[in-house]
């Protein structure tokens, strides 16, 4: 079957924005992209501009419920609080977490997401809200004792596997999972914590030693690339605290990179050095990370802090700009999970994934470039539908959101309870 989306404007992110621009769509791929006077107006939506659906580099949507607490503790206390909060948790607890932020993702315009998680309940919530992407199953410490089985997985929602990070997973227990071939997600250089810690053993994180593997007397970056672990199926989120040689490592190995600027930003963890990551020919993506460290999946807010970090960085206007940006939460992340064939861009023959974004409401107005004017002025409030094959999964309006927080809201209650069975002191 065969349908046209139209709005005032298209904007491919591979090829110029196009006016009064059409997307065809046939068995929920696209058949065509060009103006309505060539494919016809079909559902025209006034005031509004297609996207390819935003791709997410690097999520965690069974942590949909941590926003609010551990807010202004540095990384160390950060992830010793949540790791503590999150052991409180069941299964079907994670699941109900990551649904919320499933949902919250298809209201962002998110189609495709990287997703780490630690119970697989992301990739649970990804079916069954109709996301697309890659589940990295978390692995940590010294052997790899994720169980792949009855994992769920097909073509739209698929496997992976995440070493956690090199202070909490040992460069064999990388091996481990770079030999199974499945596509690897990881955190490095996230902070400088880490790197003291592992470089030297000391710091705030040595009050995990009893928990985690010994330090490396090097960064993680190095041990691994050492290792021989680093390649091109290899995405690492984060990279703020990497010198020109980890840059040459990454690069010489293919390794993608997800950008978080907001959960880097509010972590105190710093800002990466995006500029010199991307004149080294990385494949980098945007991502949003999870509500532990940046308050929302919000993918809007993410570009902005994108392109904010980026430009005061560099004290360069130019540094970043809003087309560049869009690409990165797109094309970007879609070359870096290594789905670019498939998604990331309006081109025939890719997944038909989109956002529609009325931009009526928008407070960055007048504007002249569309892609500013998406960057700028978006928000998920702006977002009239998410397709994903073509089908409508999120409508403005048309989640059941009050059922959806209500479970989140009762696993968070749980992780919240203190050792004597009451419920720490939580504004909401
Ligand atoms: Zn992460």
């Amino acid at each position: 079957m065969s349908t046209v989306i139209s709005a005032d404007w298209v904007l491919p992110v591979e090829g110029a924005p196009i006016e009064r621009g059409a997307v065809a769509i046939e068995d929920g791929l696209i058949a065509a992209v060009g103006t309505i006077d060539e494919l016809g107006a079909g559902e025209h939506h006034e005031g509004a501009m297609i996207v390819p659906g935003f791709v997410n580099a690097h999520s965690h949507l069974e942590y949909a419920v941590y926003a609010g607490f551990g807010d202004g503790l540095e990384f160390a206390p950060w992830l010793e609080l949540h790791m503590a909060r999150k052991r409180r948790l069941e299964p079907d607890d994670m699941v109900a977490s990551a649904r919320l932020g499933a949902a919250q993702c298809l209201a962002s315009g998110i189609t495709t997401t990287g997703d780490a998680s630690f119970s697989g309940a992301g990739g649970v919530a990804m079916d069954e809200l109709g996301l697309r992407g890659i589940v990295y199953l978390e692995a940590f410490g010294d052997e790899l004792r994720v169980d792949l089985q009855d994992r769920v997985a097909s073509d739209r929602v698929r496997i992976g596997l995440s070493p956690h990070a090199p202070y909490s997973a040992t460069p064999s227990l990388y091996r481990a999972c770079v030999e199974t071939g499945l596509p690897i997600a990881t955190h490095l250089a996230e902070s400088p914590a880490e790197q003291e810690w592992l470089v030297h053993g000391t710091g705030p994180m040595a009050s995990f030693s009893d928990f985690f593997p010994p330090p490396l007397g090097e960064t993680g970056i190095r041990a691994l690339a050492r290792a021989g672990v680093l390649g091109p199926k290899l995405v690492a989120a984060h990279c703020v605290t990497v010198d020109a040689e980890e840059i040459a490592l990454l690069a010489e190995r293919d390794v993608a990179v997800a950008h978080c600027p907001r959960s880097n930003a509010l972590l105190g963890c710093g800002v990466a050095p995006l500029a010199e990551l991307r004149a080294a020919g990385l494949r980098i993506g945007l991502g949003t990370d999870s509500p532990a460290s940046a308050p929302s999946f919000d993918m809007f807010a993410e570009l902005r802090a994108a392109v904010f970090a980026a430009r005061a960085r560099e004290n360069r206007p130019d540094a970043l700009s809003a087309t560049d940006a869009l690409e990165l939460a797109t094309l970007g992340s879609a070359r870096a999970l290594g789905l670019d064939q498939e998604v990331g861009s309006l081109v025939p023959g890719k997944h038909a994934d989109l956002a529609v974004v009325s931009l009526d409401a928008s407070p960055y107005f007048p504007w002249e470039d569309p892609a500013a004017a998406v960057v700028f002025g978006g928000s998920p409030q702006c977002i009239l539908t998410t397709l994903v094959d073509g089908e409508a999964r999120y409508e403005r309006g048309g989640f059941p959101w009050q059922e959806l927080r209500r479970s989140a809201t009762s696993a968070r209650k749980r992780m919240l309870a203190t050792a004597s069975g009451r419920v720490a002191a939580s504004p909401r």
